[in-house]
């Protein structure tokens, strides 16, 4: 396997982390992964995007410099590693990057990429705000009323894979260990998969859920679990999020008991009320009382189910961005795959890996950008002139390429 060496563009300059606070330059040295599949193609239109609405917000005083770097397939023809360590360090050293969708190599040393990426570079939270653009064809009578940014632990839960076939060795040594040492009986033939959830890491998400709520003015953030039936695990996590808001952000949250019982039921301003739901109440309230819902925190197994239903909610999963966050680390990217059957065709729809990149714009603080995507990717959709996926579900829709999708939305930025 080859080396690598990345040479940063000469004019930008670094992102810097600075008690616990992203420095932005203003031409900061950001690096992009083009992607496998489809990922030349939307991310293309989206560094247009991205880099015209920066241009209308700041005229020239800010600008984004790519730095493009390896991962994917590009990263092997070039005879490094699908996942090299310079590509690692880069993301690493600048903080803040962007990537498309990769395939992960037949044969290759990782069982995927992603995973890998968020392991390394310990990005614990991933994150997915879900919002409805008016005319997306939705399932449900009212989309627009739900507007949440879930923040979903990343790195622990039952999702840590740690678990044995039935039938195992492992398995019926850990069921007989439990049975005679520990007096709870387990069948000696099950399958066992552990759940272990840690106060660390639970405190380390839910303070960045708060910390978003309290930058962009949410008014709340929701715990959600299933401690009613995991006490230890899902029920300690809803402990541990309020230990976490009490003890870190004293005087900027307040719980909704304490709303009630104080206040009348009015949050005080400037406060972000912390409340919490048991989970299966919670796919209920999204669908019946989705306004009452802003930011919530929740276990990684929770976080999976309750955000692709969200996305579903409001038109699928073709437009939902994400984003996976650490201490001052964060990539972010769009959540479908390669789609290879479109790869090079121009066809699909860029909007997810816009939007993770008005993500992006948001971590960096430069809202004026981000907001003016926002407004004109809202107007192209009423216009009905959209990529192929959306068109087929809309009545009298102009059918227009990815890169066409994007001149749409630089023209009404
Ligand atoms: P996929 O999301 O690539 O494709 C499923 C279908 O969704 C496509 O056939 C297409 O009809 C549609 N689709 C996806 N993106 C679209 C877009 N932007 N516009 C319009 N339609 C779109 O899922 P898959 O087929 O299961 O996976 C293909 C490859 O992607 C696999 O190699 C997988 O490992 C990889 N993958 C990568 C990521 C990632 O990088 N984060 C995520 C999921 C899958």
């Amino acid at each position: 396997m080859g080396t690598i060496q990345y040479t940063p563009p000469a004019d930008g300059r670094l992102i810097g982390w600075v008690q616990d606070r992203l420095q932005v330059p203003d031409k900061p040295i950001v690096p992009f992964i083009e992607g496998d599949g489809i990922g030349p193609d939307i991310w293309a239109a989206t560094r247009r995007v991205l880099d015209a609405a920066v241009a209308k917000a700041y005229a020239k005083k800010r600008e984004i410099k790519w730095l493009e770097i390896l991962s994917g397939e590009k990263a092997v023809n070039a005879g490094i590693s699908a996942l090299s360590q310079e590509t690692l360090d880069a993301i690493r050293k600048y903080r803040v990057a962007i990537k498309g969708p990769l395939t992960t190599p037949v044969g290759g040393g990782f069982r995927s990429l992603n995973v890998s990426l968020r392991q390394e570079l310990d990005l614990y939270a991933c994150v997915r705000p879900v919002r409805y653009f008016a005319g997306t064809p939705a399932p449900v009578t009212h989309p627009e009323k739900l507007n949440v940014v879930i923040y979903r632990e990343n790195t622990e839960d039952v999702y840590a894979g740690i678990e044995w076939p039935a039938g195992s060795v492992e398995a019926r040594k850990l069921a007989k260990f439990i049975t005679e040492e520990l007096k709870s009986p387990v069948d000696s033939e099950a399958g066992i998969g552990i759940k272990p959830m840690t106060k660390k890491n639970t405190a380390r998400l839910v303070a960045s859920a708060i910390r978003f709520a309290l930058e962009q003015g949410r008014s709340t953030v929701t715990l959600v679990h299933k401690g009613n039936i995991m006490k230890y695990t899902e029920g300690a996590f809803r402990d541990w999020g309020y230990q976490t808001a009490a003890e870190q952000f004293a005087d900027q949250t307040i719980t909704e008991k304490d709303v009630y019982d104080k206040f009348n039921g009015k949050i005080p301003a400037g406060k972000v009320m912390i409340k919490d739901r048991i989970a299966d109440a919670m796919f209920q309230q999204v669908l019946l009382r989705p306004e009452e819902y802003e930011v919530i925190a929740t276990p990684n197994l929770n976080g999976d189910y309750l955000s692709d239903a969200c996305a579903a909610q409001v038109g699928g999963l073709g437009m939902a961005p994400g984003a996976n966050i650490g201490d001052g680390v964060a990539v972010f990217e769009a959540t479908h795959g390669t789609a290879p059957k479109y790869a090079g065709q121009d066809k699909v729809n860029p909007g997810s890996l816009i939007l993770s990149g008005v993500m992006m714009l948001e971590y960096m603080k430069w809202n004026e950008a981000a907001n003016l995507i926002v407004n004109a990717l809202g107007k192209v959709i009423v216009s009905k002139v959209v990529t192929y996926d959306l068109a087929r579900q809309m009545t009298g829709a102009k059918e227009v390429k990815c890169s066409e999708f994007a001149n749409e939305i630089i023209k009404n930025l």
